[in-house]
C-alpha cells in the first residue's frame, strides 16, 4: 500500500511524542481521501499519551473535549487535535456511549469506529499506513461495509445508519448488502438519536455530490420514514415530469441538481422539502387531471415543522420556507415597479438569488432545463429599483417622529408605518418627512373617524 505523505510540520510533532514515549497516528477521514486520490487536511490524530501527558509535553493545549480524551494542540503556528486511544462502552440510550475507556493500543481505538474505510491509521513518524479491517479492498471495490457484526454496531450507535447513506453519497460507494440489511432491521432506533445529530448528517447528505444516493439508501433502510414522513409520503404520489412517475422522484430530481450546480445548503434542504404539501393538497380536476393548489404555501408550512423538528436555526428556517412558499411566483412584463418592489420586500434582498436557485433546479427536474435567460428582464429590474425604498427603514420617519406628533409606539403605530410604506412603494417620491407626517396625521384621523362611526 502507499505511504501517507507527512509534512515536516507533522513529523516534527509526531517526534515530540516518540521522545516521550508514545507513538501518534493519523486517523480516519484523512487517510482514507488520501488513498482515494481527494485532498483532506482535516486530521484526526490519535496517541497512546494519555490528555494530562499531552499537556505537560506542550506549552498550548487547550482541552477541547477532555472528556471523550481529545484535546488541541497549538503546534508551530498549526492546531492539532489528537485524542487519546479510546474504546466506547454501549450506547444504552442510542446516543451517548455510556463511558470512554482509554486504551494501550491502536488495535483497540480502530476497532470501535464504524466503516472498514473509515478506520485506516497512518503511522506520523514513517508514513506507514495500517489497514486492520480490509479497508482497503473495501475501497478499491467501493463499498461502505461496517466493521464486525452489523447489528451490533447499529445497537451501539444508530446515527452510524445515516452516515452508512452520507458516505455512500459523499464517495459515491455503494453500501455492503449485510449493512444494510442490518440497517433495515433496526431503522426504528434512528429515533432515539438527538434531532441535532440527525440535522447535521442529513446536512452532509445534502452537501455529498450526488445527495439522492444517501437518500435512497434513507428510504431503502425505512430510516425516511422514520426522519422525514412527510418526504417519504410523497412515494405514493403521482406526477408525470421529466425523469419521475410520482413526487418523490420529482424531490430526488431536483435535489440532484442542487447539488449538480454547486448550490449552497439552504437551496438543497428547500428542494428536498418543496413539494411536501403535494400528497395533501392533491385534487383531481373535471378532466382526470392532477392539481396541487396552493401546495407551495402548504409546503413552507410543513417544513417550517419539520425543520422546528431538527432543530434547525430559526433563520435558516425562515430562508428556506420563504423561497419555498414562492417557488411557483413567475414574472411577467406586465408587472408594475410597485409589484416588482412588493416581491423584493416579500422574498426579501437576500433571498431572492436563493428563490431563483430553487426554480432553475425544479425546472430542470421537471422540464429537462433551466431557463435561467428567462431571468435577464426581472433580474434587469431588480437592480435599477435596487435604491429604492423597500421597507420599513427606508422611509423618511421613523418611529419616534411618529411618537413626537402623538402617536403611541403600538400595534398602532406599526400599521401606521406599514401604510406609509405601502404608499411609498407605488409613489417614490412621496418619501419626505413633512409629507409623510401629514398622511400619519391623516390615517390616524380616518381611522378615528372610523372607529367612533
Ligand atoms: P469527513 O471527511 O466527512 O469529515 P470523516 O471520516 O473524517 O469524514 P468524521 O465524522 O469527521 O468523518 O469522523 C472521524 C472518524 O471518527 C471517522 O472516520 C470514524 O473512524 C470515526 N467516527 C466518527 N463518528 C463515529 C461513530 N458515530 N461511530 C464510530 N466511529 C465514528
Ligand atoms: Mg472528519
Amino acid at each position: 500500500m502507499k505511504t501517507y505523505p507527512l509534512n515536516d510540520n507533522i513529523k516534527n510533532f509526531a517526534s515530540v511524542f516518540k521522545e516521550n514515549g508514545f507513538s501518534l497516528y493519523i486517523v480516519g477521514g484523512a487517510v482514507r481521501d488520501f488513498l482515494l486520490g481527494i485532498r483532506n487536511s482535516d486530521y484526526d490524530f490519535c496517541t497512546d499519551a494519555l490528555p494530562e501527558q499531552i499537556m505537560s509535553m506542550f506549552k498550548k493545549v487547550i482541552p477541547t473535549g477532555i472528556k471523550h480524551g481529545t484535546v488541541t494542540v497549538l503546534f508551530k503556528k498549526e492546531s492539532y487535535e489528537v485524542t487519546t486511544f479510546r474504546t466506547e462502552g454501549a450506547y444504552s440510550d442510542q446516543r451517548h456511549p455510556d463511558s470512554v475507556t482509554f486504551v494501550r493500543n491502536l488495535e483497540e481505538d480502530l476497532s470501535r469506529r464504524d466503516f472498514t474505510v473509515n478506520a485506516f491509521a497512518a503511522n506520523c513518524l514513517d508514513g506507514q499506513i495500517i489497514d486492520l479491517f480490509d479497508g482497503y479492498k473495501d475501497l478499491k471495490n467501493k463499498v461502505i461495509k461496517a466493521i464486525g457484526d452489523p447489528v451490533k454496531r447499529f445497537e451501539e450507535d444508530a446515527l452510524r445508519m445515516m452516515r452508512l447513506a452520507r458516505f455512500c453519497a459523499k464517495l459515491g460507494f455503494s453500501a455492503d448488502p449485510e449493512t444494510i440489511e442490518a440497517a433495515t432491521k433496526l431503522c426504528e432506533n434512528i429515533k432515539a438519536v438527538s434531532s441535532e445529530r440527525i440535522f447535521d448528517e442529513l446536512s452532509k447528505t445534502l452537501m455529498s455530490e450526488i445527495p439522492t444516493v444517501g437518500l435512497k439508501i434513507m428510504e431503502d433502510t425505512g430510516i425516511l420514514a422514520h426522519i422525514l414522513p412527510e418526504v417519504q409520503r410523497c412515494r405514493n404520489t403521482e406526477q408525470t415530469k421529466v425523469g419521475s412517475t410520482n413526487v418523490l422522484d420529482h424531490i430526488y430530481n431536483c435535489t440532484d441538481a442542487s447539488a449538480k450546480l454547486n448550490y449552497s445548503l439552504t437551496v438543497r434542504l428547500a428542494a428536498l422539502l418543496h413539494d411536501i404539501a403535494k400528497p395533501v393538497t392533491m385534487t383531481v380536476n373535471q378532466y382526470g387531471f392532477l392539481r396541487f393548489y396552493g401546495h407551495d404555501v402548504k409546503s413552507a408550512e410543513m417544513a417550517k415543522e419539520v425543520m422546528k423538528r431538527l432543530k434547525c436555526s430559526n433563520k435558516m428556517i425562515d430562508d428556506v420556507c420563504i423561497i419555498i412558499a414562492n417557488h411557483m411566483v413567475r414574472y411577467n412584463e406586465n408587472w408594475t415597479d410597485g409589484a416588482v418592489k412588493r416581491f423584493i420586500c416579500r422574498i426579501g434582498k437576500e433571498n431572492i438569488n436563493n428563490l431563483f436557485e430553487l426554480q432553475w433546479c425544479d425546472q430542470i427536474a421537471s422540464e429537462g432545463r433551466a431557463k435561467v435567460e428567462e431571468y435577464d428582464p426581472l433580474i434587469a429590474r431588480i437592480k435599477s429599483l435596487e435604491n429604492q425604498p423597500m421597507s420599513i427603514k427606508d422611509l423618511a420617519v421613523n418611529g419616534e417622529d411618529l411618537a413626537k406628533i402623538g402617536i403611541p409606539k403600538s400595534k398602532e403605530m406599526g400599521e401606521i408605518l406599514s401604510k406609509l410604506l405601502e404608499m411609498v412603494i407605488d409613489y417614490p417620491t412621496l418619501n419626505q418627512k413633512d409629507t409623510l407626517l401629514d398622511q400619519a396625521r391623516r390615517i390616524r384621523s380616518t381611522s378615528d373617524s372610523q372607529e367612533q362611526a
